[in-house]
C-alpha cells in the first residue's frame, strides 16, 4: 500500500480551499473549486465555471470534447485526463498556475500544478487574440489542449516556431474535422513583416499573435498538402530528442516528418 503525502497548502485562494489527497487508488484533483459562485459541468473533462457563465461553459465543454478524441487520434496517443476552469475576470489571479505570478489576463493557459492538469480559460479573451471569427474560441481552446498533449512526455528546448507550430497545426487539424471556416479566419489576419523563422522575442502581444497566426496558416497548409500524419511523426520525434533542438535540427525534423517533396514546398511558403 502506498501512503500518499499530505498535499501541501496551495496559494490559490478559493480555487484550492479544499485540496484532495491523491494516492495510488484515486486520482482526484488536488484542488477543487470551492466557491458558492462556481458550478461544475461533468463530462470527459469537467468544467468549473461561475454560474453566470453557463452558456460559455457549455460552449467550452463542446470544444474540449471535440478536441480531446481528435487530438488523441492525430498524435496517436491515449486521451488525456484533464480538468478545465472558466475563471471570472475578478478571480483570474487566484486560478491554479505553475508560477507564483499570475499570467496576463485574457490568455488561456495549461497548468500541471493540479492533478489532473487544468486548462484555465478566461471569462473574456484578451483583445490581442485576433482575428475574431467563429473559429477564434475553439482554436484557442484546442491550442492549449494540444500543449497539454505535447507535455505529457518530457520535451527538450526547441526554437519557438517549432514549439508553437505543433499546437497550431493540431488545432488546424481539429478545425478541419469540425469544418470550421478557416479560410475566412485566415482572410481576416494581418500579414507581419517577419516570418515564423525570423520572429524574435521580446515582442508585443500583437506581434506574438501574428507569429502564432503565421504558424496556424502554415500548419493548415501543410495538412492540406501532406495530410495530418506528419504531425504524429513530428511530435513522436520530438519526444525522442534528448538534447536541445537548434534551428538546423528543427528544420530537419520538420522536413523528415513532412516527407518527400517538402523542401521546395516549404521554401515557397511565405509564412516560413
Ligand atoms: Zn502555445
Amino acid at each position: 500500500m502506498t501512503i500518499a503525502p499530505e498535499p501541501s497548502p496551495t496559494p490559490y485562494g478559493r480555487f484550492a480551499s479544499r485540496p484532495f489527497r491523491s494516492d495510488a487508488h484515486s486520482r482526484l484533483p488536488v484542488f477543487r473549486v470551492d466557491s458558492p459562485v462556481y458550478e461544475r459541468l461533468d463530462g470527459a473533462v469537467p468544467v468549473s465555471f461561475p454560474s453566470v457563465m453557463e452558456t460559455l461553459a457549455g460552449e467550452v465543454r463542446r470544444h474540449i470534447e471535440a478536441g480531446l478524441p481528435a487530438m488523441a487520434e492525430v498524435f496517436d496517443v491515449e486521451p488525456l485526463e484533464l480538468y478545465a476552469i472558466l475563471a471570472a475576470e475578478s478571480e483570474w489571479d487566484s486560478a491554479p498556475r505553475d508560477n507564483e505570478r499570475p499570467y496576463p489576463p485574457g490568455f488561456p493557459y495549461f497548468t500541471r500544478s493540479t492533478d489532473p492538469p487544468t486548462l484555465v480559460l478566461p471569462e473574456k479573451l484578451s483583445s490581442a487574440i485576433r482575428p475574431r471569427t467563429e473559429a477564434t474560441l475553439p482554436l484557442t481552446v484546442w491550442h492549449e489542449l494540444a500543449h497539454a498533449f505535447i507535455l505529457r512526455n518530457p520535451v527538450v528546448k526547441t526554437p519557438a516556431w517549432l514549439r508553437e507550430f505543433i499546437p497550431q497545426t493540431a488545432s488546424a487539424a481539429v478545425a478541419k474535422r469540425e469544418r470550421l471556416p478557416l479560410e475566412e479566419h485566415f482572410g481576416a489576419m494581418d500579414r507581419p513583416e517577419f516570418t515564423a523563422r525570423t520572429f524574435r522575442s521580446p515582442a508585443s502581444a500583437e506581434e506574438q499573435m501574428a507569429f502564432q497566426n503565421l504558424l496556424l496558416r502554415l500548419g493548415a497548409a501543410a495538412i492540406g498538402e501532406f495530410g495530418e500524419g506528419f504531425l504524429r511523426r513530428l511530435v513522436h520525434a520530438l519526444w525522442k530528442e534528448e538534447d536541445i533542438v537548434g534551428e538546423e535540427r528543427a528544420e530537419a525534423m520538420l522536413a523528415e516528418s513532412l516527407g518527400d517533396g517538402c523542401g521546395a514546398w516549404l521554401e515557397g511558403r511565405e509564412e516560413f
